[in-house]
């Protein structure tokens, strides 16, 4: 039974106020709030348990690093993964998909090769393949959404030519919640031998993951949505991939020796672990991990179904609400403009003044923004404390804004 007083009482900041009103925290889709096992456990880890990592022989470096180390299984566990010794360590999915770009794709991609996109991309999953087609001439092939926003995996695979070398998609899009059916793409990509790089940035946040049943080459996650800390990460690759590889940061910890004149590197995944890592940041995404597994995914996926149906009831009462995007069984995210000549920003803000946080702008995801013909939308993106109560506060506030802006 999933219990959301108890839930909300894991989070110390939930019971704060902003501008003399009780939060509402919608913004879950930017950053996620922390468990007070999270704070705890980094606190304790600078307080009692803190060193470098991999470096020492003294008591608190082991310390350090078998907490450290101890992350990889818990990512593994996280993700249905095998083996701990494909998790690389990143600051999160921004980092992981750049170490593919540079370190994977591109000593291997030539002028005219091509990877398949989808037009629902965050800049994240767009930009490191940006510099592939400006440095090296590499041809980025779009995918276009359905009208409701749903990708079709028959259409990626369809997009798929002799000259493709990598299918780069999301799992879940950070602006209309639609959730793809990656499994279904990364069947039809590798009956044709192509790599696919998973985004799993939000998709990862809401339901549980099987790496095994997608069957994916890459997938990365972001620390900081899964009510870890900023700053940490990681990304999944296949030995095979990865043997493929070449590093990415040079410096400590990713070199087995260095002379004058020549250098070797260590094993994967640390040949792409370079310089002191974000330890304690690391140390508490384990613990948030952790928390994730305690509730189970499925009860957090059920609490947040329940909270999308909650909200597509409400915001249908509200005809002059536009929501972004349709599309089945998305994930408890809303973009919406409202119509009239309220800017997203002005509703933002009107929301702050009754302590609801939602994100206002175009979400990292300009090629989205442009196909829907928005400039901007606001986005109220669901979490696992979230409520149905939030939810009628929410439109209550709009409705306000609605008549303040008409
Ligand atoms: N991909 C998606 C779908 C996202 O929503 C985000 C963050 O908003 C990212 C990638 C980038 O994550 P990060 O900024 O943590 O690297």
């Amino acid at each position: 039974m999933y219990d959301i007083a108890r839930v909300r009482a894991d989070f110390p900041i939930l019971s704060r106020e902003v501008n003399g009103k009780p939060l509402i925290y919608l913004d879950n889709g930017a950053s996620a709030q922390k468990p007070q096992v999270v704070i705890d456990a980094m606190t304790r880890a600078y307080e009692h348990e803190y060193a470098n990592v991999h470096r020492g022989l003294h008591y608190l470096s082991n310390l350090a690093t078998d907490k450290y180390e101890a992350v990889r299984g818990i990512v593994a566990r996280f993700l249905g993964a095998p083996d701990p010794e494909e998790i690389v360590f990143t600051t999160g999915t921004t980092e992981g998909i750049n170490l593919v770009s540079y370190a994977w794709a591109a000593p291997r991609l030539e002028a005219g090769d091509e990877i398949v996109l989808s037009v629902l991309e965050h800049h994240a999953n767009i930009v490191p393949w940006h510099f592939l087609r400006e440095r090296q001439g590499v041809v980025l092939k779009w995918v276009e959404p359905e009208p409701d926003m749903t990708l079709d995996p028959q259409k990626v695979i369809d997009t798929i030519g002799p000259r493709t070398k990598l299918v780069a998609v999301t799992q879940m899009s950070n602006v209309t919640g639609t959730l793809v059916d990656v499994a279904a793409i990364c069947r039809g990509a590798r009956a044709k031998g192509v790599p696919v790089l998973v985004d799993g940035s939000q998709g990862s946040v809401h339901r549980p993951v099987s790496i095994p049943e997608i069957g994916c080459d890459f997938y990365a996650i972001t620390g900081h949505k899964l009510y870890g800390p900023s700053g940490s990460g990681a990304i999944w690759i296949s030995k095979a991939r990865m043997a493929e590889m070449r590093p990415f940061l040079g410096g400590g910890d990713m070199i087995r020796e260095v002379s004058r004149d020549a250098v070797t590197y260590n094993d994967p995944p640390m040949k792409f672990e370079a310089g002191t890592p974000g330890i304690v940041q690391q140390i508490g995404m384990g613990v948030a991990l952790e928390y994730l597994m305690d509730l189970g995914m499925e009860n957090v996926a059920a609490h947040e179904a329940a909270l999308r149906d909650h909200a597509i009831a409400r915001f249908q009462g509200l005809n002059w609400l536009n929501v972004q995007g349709h599309a089945p069984g998305k994930g408890a995210i809303f973009s919406f403009t409202l119509e009239g000549a309220a800017h997203a920003h002005d509703i933002s803000t009107v929301l702050d003044k009754k302590g609801i946080a939602v994100r206002a702008g175009t979400h990292c995801a300009m090629p989205l923004l442009e196909h829907l013909g928005v400039g901007a939308t606001c986005r109220a993106s669901f979490g696992l404390y979230n409520t149905t109560e939030e939810i009628d506060r929410l439109v209550e506030a709009l409705e306000f804004c609605h008549e303040l802006f008409a």
